[in-house]
């Protein structure tokens, strides 16, 4: 069994959504100084790195990451190669069949070639027109290696909605470098915070 860790490191230089907190870590307690443990404060936004949206980053009243179900982030998920450099997906921009009976599908594009401290110039995100077809197919969960399922200057939001409405999950920042196309069992569970907008997540595959 291979495992493939599909997930950003998060460090102080890892590139966050412009204006974003960065992430920062202050010692509170030192070993050095004489005290009996290290102890860490962290600062940061939810969103920096490999991370899953709850309802609550676009939705009024939206659940956060502790109340949000947990089946759609756990189970057989399909990563899939789009050559598409920027703009929406589409279904046709996928290889014929590549998205039958998929239920968790994870989306592989040029952005997981991009350091973790580069905020990539162009990404693909996803469609409204895609969301809908794959929720129909009894999809759970789209991931992508894009910081966004919306397009970067897009104020709508169109895709975060759509999913909401759909009733999927998603998951954004993800690094499927290395990772071949195929089926894997993913998990990628967030963190059972309350009141968050989002959670980072510790994705892996897991060979079948
Ligand atoms: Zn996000």
């Amino acid at each position: 069994m291979t495992i493939y860790d599909i997930t950003r490191t998060v460090t102080p230089e890892i590139a966050v959504w412009p204006g974003d907190q960065h992430y920062s870590v202050k010692l509170s307690a030192s070993l050095e100084q004489g005290d009996s443990v290290n102890l860490t404060t962290l600062v940061l936004s939810p969103h920096t790195g490999s991370h899953a949206d709850a309802a609550f980053h676009t939705e009024h009243g939206g659940t956060h990451p502790a109340a949000e179900k947990l089946d759609a982030f756990l189970g057989i998920a399909r990563v899939v190669t789009v050559s598409k450099r920027d703009g929406a997906l589409l279904p046709s921009d996928f290889p014929e069949g590549s998205l039958e009976g998929v239920q968790r599908l994870l989306i592989h594009s040029h952005v997981s070639d991009s350091p973790d401290e580069r905020w990539p110039d162009v990404f693909p995100y996803l469609s409204e027109i895609l969301i809908q077809q794959f929720a129909e197919q009894g999809g759970l969960l789209i991931g992508l290696d894009s910081p966004s399922v919306d397009a970067f200057d897009s104020k709508a939001l169109h895709c975060h909605h759509a999913l909401r409405r759909c009733g999927l999950f998603n998951l954004e920042t993800l690094c499927l470098a290395g990772v071949p196309d195929g089926d894997y069992e993913l998990i990628a569970l967030p963190l059972k915070l309350d009141l968050a907008c989002a959670s980072p997540v510790r994705a892996i595959l897991r060979t079948l």
